[in-house]
């Protein structure tokens, strides 16, 4: 089926554009390529940091506006769009429309939190860049802009079954906080999530092409508001080779792609390719 709307690709980074274990995106280079020789655009949406995320820019060539942090901000190049943005702020190149909760706080809400719980909470504020690299899989530099957070913080619970986890994530709520959950992480978060960055960036999108297609691929239950903001959601199957259940089961229209990671990124984008623009 073709369709008169200008296509627009949102996707997660880490466990769909990216591999879970390697962070190399090589297997979905082919795909995205495809998708930029039409001119269409490839919104990276992901917990990374905008630190973390301009390597992964620059690496891939990529020009198109990013959602940082879960959500927590959105920036778009000076003059990708012919028009100004509503409330956005320019930091360098950027036009950013920030929709987080200050770092700072969310720290502070964390020990709050943990002070009477029964377990252990470990929060990016308080690892190491070593520890951080170690735990995540990354390098010492990866780690440190892993670590330049200003909307989101990563966090594990550490050696709690799973009623207690239960507890903690209860806490959050209670406190007027919002938690996530990511490939490694859970994600502490103020009232934003991808969700809310993607609707954003369609209404600027359609300002700019009238009609829009939007297509959104994740992998896990942070991706979920992303994928509903989107009219062709897409989830990747996980390292372990399965689809995340608490996602599928609640996106009726989901496509499955067939592949873990950035192999079914390139597999799924491809077929969406196929359809949309007879690529
Ligand atoms: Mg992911």
């Amino acid at each position: 089926m073709r369709s008169s709307g200008k296509l627009i690709i949102y996707t997660d980074l880490d466990g769909t554009f990216l591999d879970h274990e390697t962070y190399s995106c090589s297997a979905a280079l082919p795909a995205l390529r495809a998708a930029t020789a039409r001119a269409i655009p490839v919104v990276f949406c992901s917990s990374k940091t905008l630190a973390e995320t301009e390597v992964i820019r620059k690496q891939v060539g990529a020009r198109d506006p990013f959602i940082v942090e879960n959500g927590g901000a959105v920036y778009v190049p000076r003059n990708y769009f012919p028009f100004g943005i509503r409330r956005s702020v320019q930091r360098g190149d950027f036009e950013v429309v920030e929709l987080g909760t200050p770092y700072p706080r969310l720290v502070e809400a964390l020990r709050r939190l943990r002070e009477d719980l029964p377990c252990r909470f470990l929060g990016f504020h308080d690892m190491t860049e070593e520890e951080v690299a170690a735990d995540a899989g990354l390098t010492l530099a990866e780690a440190q802009r892993a670590k330049e957070r200003e909307y989101d913080e990563a966090f594990k619970i550490v050696g709690a079954d799973p009623a207690v986890v239960g507890v903690v994530l209860a806490r959050i709520e209670e406190a007027g906080l919002r938690y996530t959950r990511g490939g490694r992480y859970y994600h502490l978060l103020g009232d934003h999530d991808k969700g809310r960055a993607v609707r954003i960036l369609n209404d600027l999108f359609r300002r700019a092409h009238g009609s829009i297609v939007t297509v959104g691929l994740g992998d896990t239950l942070n991706d979920l508001p992303m994928l509903e903001a989107v009219d062709l959601p897409v989830v990747v199957k996980k390292a372990d080779g399965d689809h995340d259940r608490s996602v599928i089961g609640r996106l009726p229209q989901v496509r499955l792609a067939p592949g873990v990671g950035p192999r079914g990124w390139e597999a799924a984008v491809r077929e969406i390719l196929a359809e949309r623009v007879g690529a």
